[in-house]
């Protein structure tokens, strides 16, 4: 029976107003009596106090930054024993607590207070060694917390950014079914299907409200869920992700992930020769591009990105790898209006 399959996936999963104030219930439910919680540096002390006073917690520690040199610091002073790891706050602390988790062999509960990327729910983390990124292999959370009045306070550009990653799909499994007619990248259907649905599911209902964040929040924990089914990184990330990691690895002021991810996108997606109206309008709608305006970015560090964005992942199929299209991306950031605009 080779089309059959059995993933890790979280099966706890709440996205609602006022989940935080539940999380110890949920602790009790999984039988978890000594979790380590990791929370990030500055996070207001009304929300943690709400998982502090609440939760039997065997060891709280502050995150100040995604470092692997920090990792191993927190990990050295770890009391024992510990049979869980929880995650509260940004990218950065879901990221490290994740990694954390994956090293000890403990199962993860990501309680993210933003929605910036869809790191909270992929089997990936993102951290940094000597001050440069990069993505090392980890595990889906086994739970979701995702409180929809906390995430609603979070600054705009968070919210912006979770946008833009979300969009990332629609170029991603473009590349992805690129790469399989063209060197046979293995394709896998159903992940693909729930990636691009992700997209959609939003783009109905593109408002920051809690009807919205708890649609932009499903839609980033599937193409986790996706990631985690397909067995590589193919349903959420494509040419707009090496852009944007070309960015990091170039620029002197790169942006947060998903802005960069998210205006690449739009970019790659008229490369690709994809009707890009629909995410045009959204980006509109949500104030993408109107952030964009007010905080152009060198033009000169995306032109670099582009040269430098195929050696990111060498063998790695997009509309990149073809000498024309990196020409005609070329030619597009210099003439298309929307993108002009967030460059200086
Ligand atoms: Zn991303």
């Amino acid at each position: 029976m080779p089309c059959l399959r059995r993933i890790f996936a979280p099966r706890l999963v709440r996205l609602k107003a006022g989940a935080l104030d539940r999380v110890s219930i949920y602790l009790k439910r999984e039988g978890w009596r000594s979790p380590l919680l990791l929370i990030s540096e500055g996070l207001p002390d009304h929300i943690v106090q709400r998982i502090v006073n609440t939760c039997q917690l065997a060891q709280t520690l502050v995150v100040e930054d995604a470092s692997v040199e920090t990792e191993k610091i927190l990990i050295g002073s770890l009391v024992d024993p510990l049979d869980c790891v929880i995650g509260l706050g940004g990218g950065k602390t879901i990221d490290l607590a994740k990694s954390i988790a994956f090293r000890l062999g403990l199962p993860f509960l990501a309680i993210p207070t933003s929605l910036s990327n869809d790191g909270f729910c992929s089997p990936n983390s993102s951290l940094t060694s000597e001050g440069k990124r990069f993505t090392q292999k980890a595990r889906l959370p086994v739970g979701v917390v995702v409180d929809l009045e906390v995430v609603q306070q979070a600054p705009m550009s968070l919210w912006l950014s979770g946008v833009g990653d979300l969009v990332a799909k629609r170029t991603a499994i473009f590349d992805w079914r690129r790469a399989f007619h063209t060197d046979g990248t293995e394709f896998d259907d159903l992940a693909a299907l729930l990636s691009d649905a992700s997209v959609y599911q939003f783009l109905a209902y593109p408002q920051r409200d809690t009807k919205g964040i708890k649609l932009l929040a499903q839609g980033l924990l599937f193409n986790g869920v996706a990631m985690e089914m397909a067995g590589c990184s193919r349903p959420a990330s494509g040419s707009e992700h090496l852009i944007s990691h070309a960015l990091d690895l170039l620029s002197e002021n790169p942006r947060l992930h998903g802005l960069q991810v998210g205006l690449a996108t739009y970019w790659m997606g008229l490369v690709q020769g994809q009707n890009m109206d629909d995410i045009d309008a959204l980006f509109e709608i949500t104030g993408f591009w109107n952030h964009w305006k007010q905080n152009p970015m060198s033009r000169a560090d995306w032109i670099d990105a582009l040269e430098h964005a195929p050696e990111i992942k060498p063998g790695f199929v997009t509309v990149l790898s073809e000498q024309d299209m990196r020409k005609r991306a070329a030619d597009i950031l210099l003439t298309d209006q929307r993108v002009s605009q967030c460059l200086c």
